[in-house]
């Protein structure tokens, strides 16, 4: 069984198997919490993203962590919130499954997600933490599924409250990591 953990703070902090990083189609940096992980891992992951040509909307691509306390980052890029006739959330969804497929092709343990596309990508954070819990259920019944505990990364108060109510909607206990 795989349990969840509620995290507020830097996900650059967490000394887990993998953190996801929430990027644009380039890899190549950005703000938010992409620029954190970039400055944090140091620049060898800059030069190791771009030999990875990009990275899709929905889609996923891991590297080292570098000077991270993770061992890895799986870069998945969100979409972009166009009012939300554009596909947007199964996009979203996407990026979730496809991160979570990685960390079990790697037999990874310990995930750590922020909320991806809850920045400058704009989708309404209430649907968008929903949204992921039931994506991470639905790709956790995978019988690959090598994930003991899976953190939900919340950098302020409100998105805390969102991850806790989506966690709750769902009928999911968790703990604070
Ligand atoms: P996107 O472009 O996918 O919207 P952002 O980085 O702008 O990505 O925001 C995604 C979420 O990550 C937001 O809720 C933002 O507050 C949060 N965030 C920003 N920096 C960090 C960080 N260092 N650790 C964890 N979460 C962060």
């Amino acid at each position: 069984m795989t349990s969840f953990s509620l995290f507020q703070g830097d996900i650059c902090t967490l000394p887990v198997d993998a953190i996801v990083n929430a990027a644009n189609t380039t890899l190549l940096g950005g703000g938010g919490v992409d620029g954190a992980i970039h400055r944090a891992a140091g620049p060898e992951l800059l030069n190791y993203c771009r030999t990875l040509n990009g990275c899709d909307t929905g889609d996923a691509k891991i590297s080292l962590g570098y000077l991270l306390p993770a061992q890895y980052v799986i870069h998945t890029v969100g979409p972009i919130w166009r009012g939300g006739a554009e596909g947007e959330a199964a996009l979203l969804a996407s990026c979730y499954k496809r991160s979570l497929e990685i960390a079990c092709q790697y037999e990874l343990k310990t995930l750590a997600f922020p909320a991806i596309s809850c920045g400058v990508y704009g989708y309404p954070n209430d649907a968008a933490t929903k949204l992921a819990i039931a994506a991470l259920l639905d790709g956790l019944e995978s019988s690959q599924n090598t994930l003991e505990k899976i953190i939900l990364v919340a950098f302020s108060d409100q998105m805390a409250g969102h991850w806790q109510a989506a966690l709750a909607s769902h009928h999911l206990s968790w703990t604070h990591y």
